[in-house]
């Protein structure tokens, strides 16, 4: 479905970030998996051997607009082309208000929503070039319901939300679609690391029954980078499992 595009997966060394990376390669696609530090990187691309020739590894302060642009042409440079970004990196955390400290507040906003928006101007500009791409940011459940301690993850995934919209419209002329997929509660490291009680209890109130698994997050990724939604764009796809909160 992605046969000789090639996208860059942010948060792309474990987790739903690894699942998109390799489903788009498994698709077709080469693939730049952008992670924070080189070792994290190369551990993930260790585990892709068959794919050797068509994906790489690059490890930007995604804050960093300097740092971003010439990381995104570096992969320009060696696949000749950029069609597809994946906004996927992303934190979390459960602090009360009362505990918030500005610094993490600040620290939770710069990954999730300011990183999105220097990847996103650093690869449309890239894109327009080429007449046309596609953007995809990893959104959340709570950016629609909000959550009821660490206020700072849901607010910056509503950003994300409209972040979406917003450039889906700014970008529409330039052929770049940009959406946005919101998973419900999906079976990453963190969720491994809880007691089996616990996974049974949240994945009883889920109307599907089940948690998320990366592979769910990723196919909806290959849906929106292919083709196949060619006039779908300002969308946030939720991938729940019909969960409420
Ligand atoms: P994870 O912790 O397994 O992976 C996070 C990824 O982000 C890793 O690849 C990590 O290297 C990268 N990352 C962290 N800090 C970074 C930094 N400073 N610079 C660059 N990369 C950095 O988490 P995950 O569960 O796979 O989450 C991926 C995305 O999905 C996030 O945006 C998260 O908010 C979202 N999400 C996850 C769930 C869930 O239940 N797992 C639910 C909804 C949304």
């Amino acid at each position: 479905m992605l046969a000789g595009k090639t996208a860059i997966v942010t948060g792309g060394t474990r987790g739903i970030g690894f699942s998109i990376a390799k489903t788009f390669l498994e698709n077709g696609a080469n693939v730049a998996i952008a992670g924070s530090r080189k070792e994290s990187v190369d551990k993930a691309l260790e585990k892709l051997p068959e794919y050797r020739n068509r994906v790489m590894g690059i490890w930007p302060d995604l804050c960093d607009p300097a740092a971003v642009a010439e990381a995104f042409t570096a992969v320009q440079d060696r696949f000749g082309r950029l069609d597809i970004l994946a906004n996927n990196a992303g934190i979390s955390s459960r602090t009360s208000l009362y505990d918030y400290t500005v610094e993490e507040f600040s620290r939770i906003m710069d990954l999730n929503v300011k990183a999105v928006f220097v990847c996103s101007q650093a690869a449309a500009r890239i894109m327009k070039e080429a007449g046309g791409g596609v953007i995809i940011n990893t959104s959340s459940m709570v950016g629609e319901y909000g959550q009821p301690s660490g206020c700072g993850y849901p607010t910056s995934k509503f950003a994300v939300n409209g972040l979406t919209r917003s450039l889906a419209r700014e970008l529409a002329k330039d052929k770049i679609r940009v959406n946005a997929v919101a998973p419900g509660v999906t079976r990453t490291d963190m969720v491994a690391a809880l007691p089996q009680e616990m996974v049974d209890r949240i994945s009883a109130g889920i109307p599907l029954g089940r948690m998320g698994e990366p592979l769910d997050i990723a196919n909806a990724y290959l849906y929106l980078a292919s083709d196949l939604a060619s006039y779908v764009t300002g969308v946030t796809l939720r991938v729940d499992g019909a969960a409420m909160t």
